[in-house]
């Protein structure tokens, strides 16, 4: 029998599995399923960062990128983007290129924790946050968002979940899954909250350039002061802002000796991502963002139609989403009607009887909630939406 590492044994398999397994075989067995599960756009990488790729490779770069924490023309455009977008003044050393957001945030836990370390995780969050700490031997220490506050977590609850054992604060603004973002004014009340403290500031800014309403406005947290600049990570990719979520191309910049450690890590790992996608990445930073801003309004437009048709249905309220595309309503109100227990089970029961999928909450720590994402054309959403009334009713 092969032993599996205990390591490996205690990643969890979420409910979301089986809700997504169960839509894929009713897909194959040809149901018409509504899926409200993705998290990409569903728009198509633009053709002027298709070509570049084509270009570089046509020009032979083919060989292991030198270095494999990214090439000097892509550390650059991050750079660029950082100044540009979110008036964030990094060097290119005090950059990283990776393997989607996803390896800049597994390296960067890699390289600061150790044994027993925490890790205060806002609730609700996205997937891989607790595996990632987990894997990387810390210790999650989660703080529910305050539902009347937007499910955004209080200045106080973090500042009274900060021990001596806290080694990391993860800051994910817009929120998947929950679609809601912090105002800059909130942003800093957060900060306020840990000034003096001695943590590092995971912000995971992937939506940044994806928000709308009145929490439009995107604070980057390193910007907010000094002390602040030298301990925050940030972190991006170019899989949402830009519809590539396929491609596999992050980034990350933040002090010296942390990025330094991260590309160590990585150079025995990965070796980072293909060397082409370096030179993709620098188009989709350098070159015309047009496509940013029309997926942006087009994503307003369908996450406050969603949103509304939501808070219609009879034992749901829904947060009003400021950014990225996901509504993330709670259900837990219609719970006994369907004489289910949780988001589970829920999620279940909607996809069996009107074939509309969503995923649970229990995979983001909220198990009254699910995660609809809007990252789909009005037509199928009104669809979906429909089936869904049909099953809960109106208020
Ligand atoms: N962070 C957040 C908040 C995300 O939503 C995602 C993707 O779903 C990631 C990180 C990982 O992104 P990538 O696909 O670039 O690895």
């Amino acid at each position: 029998m092969m032993q599996i590492s205990d390591r490996a044994k205690q990643l969890n398999e979420s409910a979301t599995l089986a809700v997504s397994a169960r839509a894929a075989e009713l897909k194959r067995g040809g149901t018409d399923v509504v899926g409200f599960g993705a998290g990409e756009p569903d728009f198509d990488t633009p053709q002027h960062i298709i070509e570049a790729t084509k270009r570089a490779l046509d020009a032979g770069h083919t060989r292991y990128a030198k270095p494999s924490s990214g090439i000097p023309e892509a550390k650059a455009a991050v750079c660029e983007k950082f100044r540009r977008d979110n008036r964030l003044d990094y060097k290119p050393d005090q950059v990283i290129v990776t393997v989607g957001a996803k390896e800049a945030l597994f390296l960067a836990f890699s390289a600061i924790l150790n044994p027993g370390d925490e890790v205060l995780l806002p609730c609700p969050y996205w997937v891989s946050f607790p595996e990632q700490v987990r894997l990387c031997g810390g210790e999650v220490v989660s703080i529910m968002g305050d539902e009347a506050n937007g499910l955004r977590v209080r200045p106080e609850q973090i500042a009274q979940a900060v021990t001596p054992k806290t080694k990391v604060v993860v800051f994910n603004s817009p929120s998947n899954p929950g679609g809601f973002a912090y105002s800059p004014d909130e942003t800093r009340a957060i900060a306020a909250a840990l000034t003096g403290k001695d943590v590092i500031v995971f912000a995971d800014e992937m939506y940044d350039c994806l928000r709308f309403g009145e929490r439009r406005e995107n604070l980057s947290f390193a910007t907010i002061s000094p002390e602040w600049a030298e301990k925050t990570i940030t972190f991006n990719a170019a899989s949402k802002s830009h519809a590539m979520t396929g491609w596999r191309v992050g980034y990350a910049a933040g002090p010296k000796p942390l990025i330094s450690a991260m590309a160590k890590i990585q150079s025995h790992t990965t070796s980072g991502t293909a060397t082409f996608i370096h030179h993709a990445l620098v188009e989709a930073l350098t070159g015309s963002q047009a496509h940013v801003e029309k997926m942006r309004t087009e994503f307003e437009r369908r996450g406050m139609h969603m949103h509304a048709r939501l808070m219609a249905m009879r034992g749901v309220t829904c947060v009003k989403p400021d950014g990225a595309f996901y509504c993330f309503p709670n259900v837990s109100g219609t719970f006994s009607a369907l004489d289910v227990q949780n988001s589970g089970d829920f999620c279940k029961k909607i996809l069996e009887v009107v074939h509309v999928a969503m995923v649970p909450g229990d995979a983001f720590g909220m198990d009254t909630h699910v995660r609809l994402s809007f990252a789909t054309d009005m037509k199928t959403i009104d669809k979906g939406l429909d089936r869904l009334e049909k099953v809960l009713g109106r208020k």
